[in-house]
């Protein structure tokens, strides 16, 4: 939305009043006519209950993420502490991020075990959603076609494991509990789930039967390592297979993933304001809007306009609203800035993770610049980084 001033004040306010009101929040949930047609992402309501959670600790580091990220947004200069890339600028020219993924299948039922190539299907989704490649990417409204972002972050299975191991990076876990809500239990062995694999090296990507109609939910960057990561219905994962429209096209983890890296629901989630436009994604380019959209839309589409929208309406094609999957179909570039600025802040261990191939087989750059400078002089070039620090 078009509010972009934001001040430190205003996020520990916003916070505070999420504390506040925590128990006070009335919780919808939709009637059985409506199961698994209206999106439903508890990305918020997590966040919440972190807060509750872990307190300060949690706040405080959500700030400081906040505060890095807008930082490095407007100063588009601002280098990336990694691998000397421009921090989130606008610049097409800008390097390539891969980020390694784990995907965990924890199941009960046979169905729920999802084959390899209903993941394939969902990998190949976020490599085209992210890099503005998505078969749809033609229905973007003629006003809106200059600010969809090809954000040039593309999506890889790891090929090892957190030990060194190789292989590709999924693992299944047969569990005894019929289905799982946002309270993290599916991230953790003990509670009938499976353990994340070390957060700073890996994209964790949890599928899994959600109830409370549940598609899926994001951890915001700076909470705790151990519950980082995404977690998907196993009936919104892919586009293949279990996968079931109007949540087929994959369109739910690029959603997610979204929050994972900072970026916000559309409309602003401060739904405890008194005034719904007075909300904020903290994304300059996004036409304010007073709630989420839902179901199948066309533009112009003018049902949750505030005051300021506009005459082009909402911008419901955007991944982080709430439509159904069909009618979803670009980021911003003001999306594709807090992505960068994120992966430059909070997120830059993923830009150093080796895990994506063998280690002897291809040294991640960065590591590289690090190494003393007698290692490109010497024979000692020729050995594994890792046998030499
Ligand atoms: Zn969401």
């Amino acid at each position: 939305m078009s509010i972009f001033i934001f001040i430190f004040l205003n996020e520990y306010n916003k916070i505070f009043k999420y504390t506040r009101n925590f128990f006070n929040i009335p919780f919808v949930y939709l009637s059985m006519a409506d199961f698994k047609s209206k999106r439903k992402c508890s990305t918020d309501e997590n966040h919440r209950r972190l807060i509750q959670q872990e307190g300060e600790r949690y706040k405080i580091n959500r700030l400081r993420c906040e505060q890095d990220v807008l930082k490095r947004i407007s100063n588009p200069m601002r280098p990336f502490r990694s691998g000397g890339l421009a921090g989130g600028g606008f610049n097409e020219g800008e390097p390539m991020i891969t980020i390694p993924v784990v995907v965990h299948v924890v199941y009960k039922t046979k169905e729920q075990n999802i084959s390899d190539e209903q993941i394939f299907s969902q990998m190949d989704v976020l490599d085209k959603d992210f890099r503005k490649k998505n078969i749809d990417r033609n229905q973007i409204p003629e006003v809106w076609k200059s600010i969809a972002a090809d954000t040039r972050i593309e999506f890889d299975l790891a090929t090892v494991d957190p030990n060194g191991n190789p292989g590709l990076a999924i693992t299944r876990t047969h569990t005894n509990k019929n289905e799982f809500i946002d309270n993290d239990d599916v991230k953790f062995d003990s509670k009938g789930g499976k353990n994340a694999w070390d957060t700073t090296r890996y994209l964790n990507i949890w599928v899994c039967k959600l109830g409370n109609d549940l598609l899926g939910y994001a951890q915001f960057p700076n909470g705790p390592p151990e519950t980082d990561g995404v977690v998907i219905s196993y009936e919104a994962f892919g586009t293949i297979g279990t996968a079931k429209a109007p949540f087929a096209l994959g369109r739910t983890t690029t959603h997610e993933i979204g929050h994972y890296l900072d970026v916000f629901h559309i409309w602003g989630d401060e739904n405890l304001l008194e005034d719904p436009c007075s909300r904020t994604d903290n994304v300059i380019d996004t036409p304010n809007q007073k709630g989420p959209n839902t179901g199948k839309h066309t533009f112009p589409s003018h049902k949750e306009d505030c005051p300021n929208t506009g005459e082009n309406g909402t911008m419901f094609c955007n991944y982080m609203d709430y439509v159904w999957d069909e009618s979803m179909y670009m980021f911003t570039l003001g999306q594709y800035a807090r992505m960068r600025a994120t992966l430059g802040g909070p997120r830059r261990t993923l830009l150093t993770s080796d895990v994506l191939r063998k280690p002897e087989q291809d040294l991640h750059l960065a590591r590289m610049i690090r190494l003393p400078a007698k290692v490109y002089d010497g024979i000692d070039a020729v050995k594994p980084v890792e046998q030499i620090m």
